[in-house]
């Protein structure tokens, strides 16, 4: 099994809202089973996701100059060399793959995923999905196939402005790389060391005992078990995708798209009725010949503090603590979601 650790604790001061008597305020401290990594729970309920302005991201003093528009594309986006992409730019449907102009590794492509510069969530309709995601994974098995000297592969995702993103033009990023970050190689090692001590793999009996725990589990959609992981990197929460039989970018195929963007999916309905618009997404391979790290996504809500002064979400904690902050627990997320994927 795996050990779960929550430190409890709560502050007390006294309330000016109270007329200055005694309150006190509940937070937690959880410890990521595997990788050892802290997380602070507080603020429960504190703060909701802020309504986009989607409609307004079209003006053009707002919008300014977009590279992904499809009438800008052909002159102002990059092609690839030709041992890479003979034909420069690949297209599926409305998917368009790219270079990225301003690359993380030797391979770094983008996939600008409609032609519509401003598409909501209802809009990341699956076939606008389907055709983004076959698009970037087959330029990751096809990077793979040329160059074995980068051993992890990645699809990164800021969708809308609070997520980070330079462009509200929605696009994917996808890359080969050896330094994929340090979550990842902590939960890489972290995977390495379980399977080491206890010769099972990490992320088997981690979705055998969300099951029978019942309180983060969220459902399955085909051969992919959704989660509320324990610990949680994004202030509104964390929704992980493990799949089960996927370790590196060889073996994920088409049956894994389709429930990949079928649960996305559900997400997406979810996160349209909690009002959230905005968040950061990561779908994450391991090395070759190994079975103990697993294919992941992961998806964390972005949101504005307020629209006033456009605070972010991110503060001192991720910023030079590297901690995150979450104000929703797992198990109340999971409650929510659970519906959704009935
Ligand atoms: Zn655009």
């Amino acid at each position: 099994m795996i050990e779960f650790k929550t430190i409890g604790s709560a502050s007390t001061f006294l309330d000016p809202r109270r007329g200055f008597s005694p309150t006190t305020v509940d937070f937690q401290v959880r410890i990521d089973p595997l990788t050892g990594r802290t997380c602070h729970f507080s603020h429960f309920g504190a703060l909701k996701a802020q309504k986009l302005d989607l409609p307004g991201y079209e003006r053009p003093e707002v919008k300014g100059f977009c590279p992904f528009c499809a009438d800008k594309r052909d002159r102002a986006t990059p092609k690839f060399m030709p041992d890479i992409i003979p034909e420069g730019r690949q297209m599926r449907g409305e998917a368009c793959l790219i270079p990225n102009l301003f690359p993380y590794d030797i391979h770094s492509g983008v996939v600008v995923m409609t032609d519509d510069h401003v598409v909501g969530l209802s809009g990341l309709t699956e076939g606008c999905l389907a055709d983004s995601f076959s698009l970037g994974i087959d330029f990751l098995q096809r990077i793979n196939s040329l160059d074995l000297a980068l051993p992890y592969h990645l699809m990164t995702w800021n969708y809308m402005p609070p997520s980070g993103g330079g462009l509200v033009h929605p696009h994917q990023q996808y890359f080969a790389t050896r330094y994929p970050g340090n979550q990842f190689m902590d939960e890489l090692s972290g995977s390495e060391r379980f399977f080491t001590a206890r010769g099972q793999n990490y992320w088997h009996t981690l979705i055998e005992t969300e099951v029978s725990g019942n309180k983060r589990y969220i459902g399955t959609v085909g051969k992919t078990h959704w989660i509320a992981p324990f610990v949680s990197l994004g202030l509104l929460g964390e929704i992980m995708c493990i799949f089960p039989n996927v370790f590196s970018i060889r073996d994920f195929r088409e049956e894994h798209i389709d429930d990949l963007i079928s649960g996305l999916g559900r997400v997406f309905r979810f996160y349209e009725a909690e009002g959230i618009y905005s968040f950061n997404a990561s779908l994450s391979f391991g090395p070759k010949n190994q079975e103990h790290f697993n294919c992941f996504l992961r998806i964390v809500p972005r949101t504005f503090l307020n629209l006033r002064d456009f605070a972010p979400d991110f503060n001192f904690f991720q910023a030079v603590l590297s901690e995150p902050v979450c104000i929703v627990l797992p198990e109340d997320l999971c409650r929510d979601i659970k519906p959704y994927f009935v």
